[in-house]
C-alpha cells in the first residue's frame, strides 16, 4: 500500500489533517494506496514556504531558469516508463496512452525553455522629448493549479511549466484519484535543480481547494475539471481578487459531410470516441452525419467496429482502452446509458454488461453506440465522460453547424469533408474554441494555446502557448525622462506626446 502525503519545501511530507482518500487501481479494482487530504493549515504552510522561496527564483535570470527545465526534460525522459506505469495503474488508461499524456506535457516544458524570449518586454526610444517607454513582465508570486484526474501528467505540466519558467512559485492541487505522477514530477523538478519550495504538491479535496481560493498570498489560479466546479472556482477566486482561468467540460461534435472519406471518418470516430474510455475533454462524444444516406452508412459501419473494440487491463499493450477511473464513474456512465434508452435513443451497441475475464473487480465497460439521439435528450445535453458515442442525424450542413453552435459546451469540434468551401465556412462560423478539419482531436500544439468557448471555459486567456506566460505574469510599463536637466514647469493638463 502506497501512502501519499504532500510535496512541500522540496520534500515528501506526511499529511497531518487525519483525513485521507483511497487511491484505486482501476484495472483490478484494488486499493493501491491512500492520499492525504490537506487542511487549511497545511495549505497555508505550503504557501508560506513557497512565498519565502519565490523572490530568489524570480531573481534567477530566465536563461538559468530555462536550464532547469532542460535538465527536467532529460530526467523525465529517463523516468518515462516508470511514470507511464504509475499513470496507467492509477488512472486506468493503457500504458501507450499514458505515454501520450506524458509527452503532451513534456512538449509544453520544451516550449517553456523559450522563457527568456517570452519574458521580454518592449521599448520605445524617444516617445517624447528625452522620454523613453519600456515594459517588463514580472512573475505574480505564488500561483496555483488545480487539475483533473484524466491527464495527471499533461495538465499539471501545462500549468507548472509556464508558471515556474516565468519566475513564480507553484502550488499544485492534483486530482485525489491519481496523485502518483504529480508527486514523482515534483521529485524530478527538484533533482533537475529547481529550488525547494518552487514546485509543491498539496493533495486534497474541496477543503484544500477552498483554502487555495481564500488564501491572500495566492495570486493566480489555473483550474481544469468539470464545468460546475470550474464555475464555482472562477466565482470564488475572482471575488477574492485573484486572477483565475478555469477550463471545464465538453460535448465535442464531429460533423461528417456526405463527401467525407468514410473509412477515415469511421477510424477517427472510433479512436476519438473510445480512446482512453472516452475520458478526455477532447473526446468526440457526438457524431453528426449530414443526410440520411451518410447517417445510415456511418451507423452500419460503426456497429461492428464498436462491437469489436478490444478492452483490456492498462498493462495490456494490445488493448484499445482500459477501465474507467472509479466504480462511481462506471456507475454514472452506465446510468447515462440506461437514461438514453428511457429517453428513446436507439442503443445499437450495449457495453454495459462487459466483464473483463480475470479482472472481474476492475472498472470496465464496453463501448456503447446510440443512434437517433435528439437535442432535447439529457444524454445529448450532458457530458457523459465514458465510452459512449451518440449519433445525432442532421438533414443538412446548416443543421449540423447549428447543433454545434447551440450546444452549451464549446471545447472541441471537427468536420470531415473533402469540400474546402464547407471546411472553411465551418471553421469561420463554428462557436467552439478548437476546430479540426479531418482531424478528430484538434488539441493545439504547445506553441499555440488551448481553450474552449462558451461553458467550457471561464476567464480570459488560454492554457499553454503565449497566453500561459501572459496569465502567469503581470506587465509593468515605465515612462522615463532623461536627462534630468529639462525644466519646463508644472503642468496641470494630462501629459500627451502631441
Ligand atoms: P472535477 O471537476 O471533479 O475535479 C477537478 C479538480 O477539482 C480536482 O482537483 C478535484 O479535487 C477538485 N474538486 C472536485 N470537486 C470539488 C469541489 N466540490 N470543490 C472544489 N474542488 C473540487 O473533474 P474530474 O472528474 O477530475 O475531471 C474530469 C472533468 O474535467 C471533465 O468534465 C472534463 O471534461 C474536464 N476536463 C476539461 C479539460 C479542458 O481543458 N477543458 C481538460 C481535461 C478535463
Amino acid at each position: 500500500m502506497i501512502t501519499y502525503g504532500h510535496f512541500i519545501g522540496g520534500k515528501r511530507v506526511a499529511g497531518t489533517s487525519g483525513r485521507t482518500a483511497e487511491v484505486f487501481q482501476p484495472m483490478d479494482g484494488s486499493v493501491r494506496g491512500t492520499v492525504a487530504l490537506a487542511s487549511k493549515a497545511e495549505l497555508a504552510a505550503a504557501v508560506a514556504n513557497a512565498k519565502a522561496a519565490q523572490p530568489a527564483w524570480a531573481a534567477t535570470n530566465p536563461q538559468r531558469r530555462a536550464r532547469v527545465l532542460m535538465k527536467f526534460l532529460e530526467l523525465a525522459a529517463k523516468a518515462n516508463d516508470e511514470l507511464a506505469d504509475i499513470l496507467a495503474r492509477e488512472h486506468g488508461k493503457t500504458v501507450a496512452d499514458a505515454k501520450g499524456d506524458i509527452q503532451r506535457g513534456i512538449e509544453v516544458i520544451e516550449y517553456c525553455i523559450g522563457a527568456p524570449q517570452m519574458m521580454k518586454g518592449e521599448y520605445t526610444e524617444g516617445a517624447g522629448p528625452g522620454i523613453d517607454i519600456y515594459s517588463m513582465r514580472q512573475p505574480l508570486g505564488v500561483v496555483a493549479g488545480i487539475t483533473p484526474f484524466n491527464f495527471p501528467a499533461m495538465i499539471p505540466l501545462w500549468k507548472a511549466g509556464p508558471a515556474i519558467a516565468a519566475g513564480n512559485a507553484f502550488i499544485l492541487k492534483p486530482s485525489e484519484r491519481d496523485p502518483g505522477v504529480p508527486m514523482r514530477l515534483a521529485e524530478l523538478f527538484l533533482e533537475a535543480g529547481l529550488p525547494a519550495g518552487i514546485f509543491n504538491v498539496v493533495n486534497g479535496d474541496k477543503e484544500s481547494v477552498d483554502a487555495i481560493l481564500d488564501h491572500p498570498d495566492i495570486k493566480a489560479i489555473g483550474f481544469v475539471g468539470s464545468t460546475p466546479i470550474a464555475e464555482y472556482i472562477y466565482g470564488r477566486g475572482c471575488s477574492n481578487g485573484k486572477r483565475v482561468q478555469c477550463f471545464g467540460g465538453a460535448k465535442n461534435h464531429m460533423v461528417i459531410m456526405p463527401d467525407a472519406d468514410m473509412d477515415q471518418a469511421v477510424d477517427a470516430l472510433i479512436g476519438a470516441g473510445y480512446g482512453s474510455a472516452g475520458e478526455r475533454c477532447m473526446a468526440i462524444s457526438v457524431a453528426v452525419p449530414v443526410g440520411q444516406k451518410t447517417a445510415d452508412e456511418l451507423v452500419r459501419r460503426l456497429i461492428p467496429r464498436v462491437e469489436s473494440l478490444k478492452i483490456g487491463p492498462s498493462t495490456d499493450s494490445s488493448a484499445d482502452f482500459g477501465p474507467v477511473v472509479t466504480k462511481a464513474a462506471l456507475e454514472r456512465i452506465k446510468g447515462y446509458v440506461d437514461l438514453g434508452v428511457q429517453e428513446g435513443a436507439k442503443l445499437k451497441v450495449d457495453g454495459r454488461g462487459f466483464s473483463m475475464q480475470g479482472y472481474e473487480n476492475g472498472f470496465y465497460m464496453g463501448g456503447c453506440l446510440f443512434d437517433e439521439v435528439t437535442p432535447d435528450m439529457r444524454i445529448y445535453k450532458e457530458e457523459i465522460f465514458g465510452p459512449v458515442l451518440s449519433v445525432v442525424r442532421a438533414k443538412d450542413y446548416e443543421e449540423g453547424l447549428r447543433l454545434c453552435n447551440d450546444h452549451e459546451y464549446g471545447n472541441g469540434v471537427a468536420i470531415f469533408t473533402r469540400d474546402g468551401d464547407a471546411a472553411r465556412d465551418f471553421a469561420a462560423k463554428v462557436e467552439v474554441g478548437m476546430v479540426g478539419v479531418n482531424v478528430p482531436i484538434p488539441v493545439p500544439l504547445a506553441y499555440y494555446t488551448f481553450g474552449g468557448w462558451k461553458r467550457s471555459s471561464f476567464g480570459d486567456l488560454n492554457q499553454h502557448g503565449p497566453d500561459a506566460f501572459r496569465f502567469y505574469t503581470k506587465t509593468k510599463t515605465v515612462t522615463s525622462r532623461w536627462p534630468s536637466g529639462i525644466k519646463d514647469g508644472a503642468s496641470f493638463v494630462i501629459p500627451t506626446m502631441g
